[in-house]
């Protein structure tokens, strides 16, 4: 697929994990990607692609980045907000632990990130463009880790109402919610979690960056024209049933070989 050539996409966290894989597939479609991480990539960056160190709560690195690249470029069509943190976890992640620092830290960073990207990357889109915010399927339910949770909830509200806003403009703005997805985020994830997400997912396997980045290509793409204002779970099911799986499963057990 080529559908990209010509245009300029941000992908914040490209350094690693889900942002990387973006990065080296919307190129492949011949996008210009701009890899904007507070981490520096390891390896190659595909040719055409830079990187600029660039913290996503920092409203003076966004600024610099746009003058940057109007001065390069003259516009940029689109960005996609990965960059995020997933903060603490177990007892210290639960609303009843979790310290004013994280949770305040978590909102910056994943929710508070991807407005200042929005507003400073929608002033440079000329021609219409596209907004992929990367949420969680913690944003579509009641995750154990509360800064998390609401910093992805507070991620899907804010596509819905960017894409309202924007949408006058040509400019589509939709939400990602991965399952659980394989990268370095996920070094250090106890078993047990790795098993009750597997519990959920009717497709039976944990995801890889690799099922994610083709669906930030697609909604980069005129393919998606028509598409705004959505949440797209990604997550071998997991979502689809609603939590009703574990009804499905009691069910078929009592009723095998009767
Ligand atoms: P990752 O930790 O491997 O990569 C995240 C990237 O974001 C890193 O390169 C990191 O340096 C960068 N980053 C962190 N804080 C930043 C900041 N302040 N400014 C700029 N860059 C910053 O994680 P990943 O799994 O690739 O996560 C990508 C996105 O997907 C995140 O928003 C995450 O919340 C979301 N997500 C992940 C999973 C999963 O299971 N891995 C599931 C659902 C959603």
């Amino acid at each position: 697929m080529n559908g990209l050539d010509n245009r300029v996409v941000v992908v914040t966290g490209g350094a690693r994990g889900q942002g990387r894989e973006e990065t080296e597939q919307l190129a492949a479609a011949g996008a210009t990607v701009i890899v904007a991480d507070v981490l520096e990539p390891e390896g190659d960056l595909p040719a055409d692609s830079i990187y600029r160190r660039l913290d996503v709560t920092s409203p003076s690195n966004w600024a610099d980045l746009a003058e940057e690249l109007r001065n390069r470029y003259g516009s940029v069509f689109g960005l996609v907000n990965n960059a995020g943190i997933v903060g603490s976890r177990g007892r210290a992640g639960r609303l009843e632990d979790i310290s004013l620092d994280d949770w305040n830290t978590l909102l910056e960073v994943n929710t508070t990130g991807p407005l200042l990207g929005i507003q400073s990357m929608s002033r440079l889109m000329t021609d219409g463009g596209s907004i992929v915010n990367i949420s969680s399927i913690a944003g579509a339910g009641a995750h154990l880790a509360a800064g998390y949770g609401v910093s992805k909830w507070a991620l899907r509200g804010l596509s819905r109402i960017a894409s309202m806003e924007l949408g006058p403009r040509g400019i589509r703005v939709n939400s990602i919610l991965p399952g659980y997805i394989h990268t370095p985020m996920q070094n250090q994830t106890p078993q047990h979690f790795i098993d009750a997400h597997l519990s959920l997912i009717p497709l039976g396997r944990v995801g890889s960056p690799a099922d994610v980045a083709p669906v930030v290509t697609f909604l980069m793409s005129d393919a998606a024209a028509w598409i705004t204002g959505v949440d797209l779970p990604v997550d071998g099911g997991a979502l689809g049933h609603a939590g009703l799986r574990i009804i499905s499963e009691a069910m078929t057990a009592a009723t095998n070989g009767a």
